[in-house]
């Protein structure tokens, strides 16, 4: 299914251009129309097959070879008598030079093998990095017609017109595909996503995305699972980098956290319930950005012992000094010095009249922050240190609503703006088929579970 779905949207946005394919996935994923998406798309199947497979034809006997050949030829070498040659192509082994995978390739071509030697332009070749792909073909003879390479951002092209060779390279044009994924925690949100071959800007997205609602520094749990829809940009194939999480939920300690996003004019977008609610909060749980460093649980967690709580009256975040501290709401600084009660460097917020947020035992202070600054929420404010009261590096967090303590993690937060009623029949049809996939993934999860 997977697969089906990655192919479709290879297919559509081949054959319809990246953005309209993507939407289009975007409809018919997950909804009735799936199959008739695939019937619709089934032509192009074969061609798409053809780029999307090359590297598991390579390993086959020969006699596939021939096929491949037919539907990869570009057009653009329709010109004159068809060209004799085969497509073919190659992932770059450790210790592999220009030589040995120009020979796996198929290549027996000193010509093209001096030519590119000699080439600045095709220096990214002479030391092919482990992993990459190189797509070439050849002729039956051995010789070198054309070269395909991705250098990094990149896609080197080398051919050989006429009588020589030229190298060319220019920006790799990437492909957008719509992928899914689901976890289960055991040790960490980074643990988890590694297991299921997520990147961690995948993973820094979800923490980001749920974070006025989990903070993820205390409230996980083992057994927590989540899902995610996103989208990947490809090169040939080949997975080059995460883009935006599309739509995901968390079920955190049995309850369920559903988030999709919902682009509301050109230029910008947000993350909304699937009811329109909007997610933002006028406040974050964790004024310490959710990273790789911080990421497990066990030691850091929270017991919300309420005698505990009234003597602290807030909350510490061990975390190595100087790590960034964020603003939990847009506001007012009120306060950025030296304090001498304990709290040692310290940044005092204003948000709104009623509330304050107080951040304590700073090593530093953000360029400029001083008394009337205007701050936005996740804006950093300054750097986790252990000046004043504090026996190790960690940040001292409070939360008081007319100046009275408040336990960040339990006290209700006001939320932005949900989707207005102009934009609710634009959002539902755009969100419907994403909270589908969110459904079945949730199913196929529990059921693997079973
Ligand atoms: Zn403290």
């Amino acid at each position: 299914m997977q697969q089906e779905h990655n192919m479709i949207v290879a297919a559509l946005s081949r054959f319809v251009g990246r953005e309209s394919g993507k939407l289009l996935v975007r409809r018919i994923a997950g909804s009735k129309l799936c199959r008739a998406a695939v019937a619709v798309v089934l032509p192009f199947i074969g061609v798409v097959a053809a780029f999307g497979i090359a590297p598991d034809t390579v390993t086959e006997p020969r006699k596939q070879t021939p096929v491949v050949l037919e539907l990869a030829l570009p057009a653009s070498s329709s010109a004159g008598a068809p060209v004799e040659g085969y497509w073919r192509e190659e992932r770059v082994l450790h210790g592999d030079t220009l030589a040995t995978l120009l020979a796996r390739l198929g290549a027996d071509d000193p010509e093209a093998l001096r030519h590119l030697r000699a080439t600045r332009s095709a220096r990214a070749l002479h030391q092919p990095a482990a992993g990459r792909t190189a797509r070439a073909q050849i002729t039956t003879e051995g010789q070198l017609l054309e070269l395909h390479y991705r250098n990094g951002a990149n896609h080197l092209t080398v051919k050989r017109d006429g009588g020589g060779i030229s190298v060319a390279e220019h920006p790799a044009e990437l492909e957008l595909r719509v992928l899914m994924k689901s976890a289960e925690i055991r040790t960490s949100l980074f643990s988890a996503s590694d297991a299921a071959g997520l990147s961690d800007a995948i993973a820094t997205q979800l923490a980001d995305i749920f974070s006025t609602d989990i903070d993820f520094h205390r409230d996980l749990r083992r057994g927590d699972r989540f899902s995610v829809v996103y989208e990947m940009f490809h090169d040939r194939g080949e997975p080059v980098r995460a883009g935006r999480v599309l739509a995901a939920e968390f079920i955190n300690v049995g309850r369920l956290y559903r988030a999709v996003y919902f682009q509301y004019d050109e230029k910008r977008g947000g993350y909304y319930t699937p009811d329109g609610r909007n997610i933002r909060k006028a406040f974050l749980r964790s004024p310490i950005e959710y990273s790789r460093i911080s990421s497990g649980f066990s030691s850091s967690r929270f017991h919300p012992i309420l005698g505990t709580w009234r003597a602290h009256n807030g909350i510490d975040y061990a975390a190595p000094h100087g790590t960034r501290i964020r603003a939990t709401g847009d506001g007012v600084v009120e306060f950025a010095g030296r304090d001498h009660r304990g709290y040692g460097n310290l940044v005092v917020l204003r948000h709104q009249s009623r509330y304050t947020t107080w951040y304590g035992h700073l090593s530093g202070f953000a360029k400029g922050l001083r008394k009337g600054t205007r701050v936005a929420q996740s804006e950093t404010i300054g750097y986790v240190g252990a000046t004043g009261l504090a026996t190790g590096p960690h940040l001292h967090y409070e939360f008081r609503i007319n100046d009275v303590h408040q336990n960040p993690l339990r006290v209700v937060m006001p939320a932005a703006p949900p989707i207005s009623a102009e934009l609710k029949p634009a959002f539902e049809v755009e969100v419907e088929p994403l909270v589908q996939q969110l459904k079945l993934l949730r199913s196929t999860h529990l059921a693997r579970l079973d």
